[in-house]
């Protein structure tokens, strides 16, 4: 189901600091969406460490809302665990050559690398399977912080929003908002 698994990647990315831009609830007829048809757009860039975290569970957010709703069968689990998987080594290898990743911008990474992502395979074996330790880390780490996330706002909650959604093919942050108020779900102010 299209809107649990969207509500699941903007209930992630608002619960953690960052509200979704929208959410977009019907296919895109105008693009080919390497992202898939929807997506809970984070507006800002990973600039840190954190960020970089709280997107990674932003992504995992799509599956876990369907898990946590006992929903069988993902709609778009295979983009987003790559997307997920992408950047986790895209770091993890740029930490590993001590590069800096300061002002790189997430969706302009997105745009540039999705296919290539211009990563050379580390010199050293142990360096590589060093880095395969750290990206599953990395994403373990993140799909927990969607899971626990998800699972506070619970099933029941969850659902009432996909109702209050189902009909709607672009939900903009204050709607999205709005609603996640209207079935009382609380998001922590910054
Ligand atoms: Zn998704």
């Amino acid at each position: 189901m299209v809107v649990i698994h969207e509500i699941g990647h903007g209930l992630v990315s608002t619960l953690l600091g960052h509200p979704a831009q929208m959410l977009i609830l019907s296919p895109r007829k105008d693009k080919k969406e390497s992202w898939g048809n929807t997506l809970a757009r984070i507006t800002r860039g990973i600039l840190s460490k954190k960020d970089l975290d709280d997107h990674i569970a932003m992504l995992y957010g799509g599956i876990i809302a369907e898990e946590v709703c006992d929903i069988e069968g993902s709609a778009g689990a295979g983009a987003d665990l790559e997307e997920a998987g992408s950047l986790a080594a895209w770091w993890v290898d740029s930490f590993m050559r001590k590069q800096s990743v300061g002002r790189a911008n997430l969706i302009g990474i997105t745009d540039a690398h999705h296919d290539s992502w211009g990563l050379h395979p580390l010199p050293t074996e142990s360096l590589r399977r060093e880095s395969e330790k750290l990206i599953k880390k990395l994403l373990d780490a993140a799909e927990k912080m969607a899971f626990s996330a998800l699972k506070k706002v619970g099933k029941k909650k969850i659902l009432k929003l996909a109702r209050l959604l189902e009909n709607k093919d672009i939900v903009p942050r204050n709607t999205f908002l709005k609603y996640c108020k209207k079935v009382g779900i609380k998001f922590p102010s910054k």
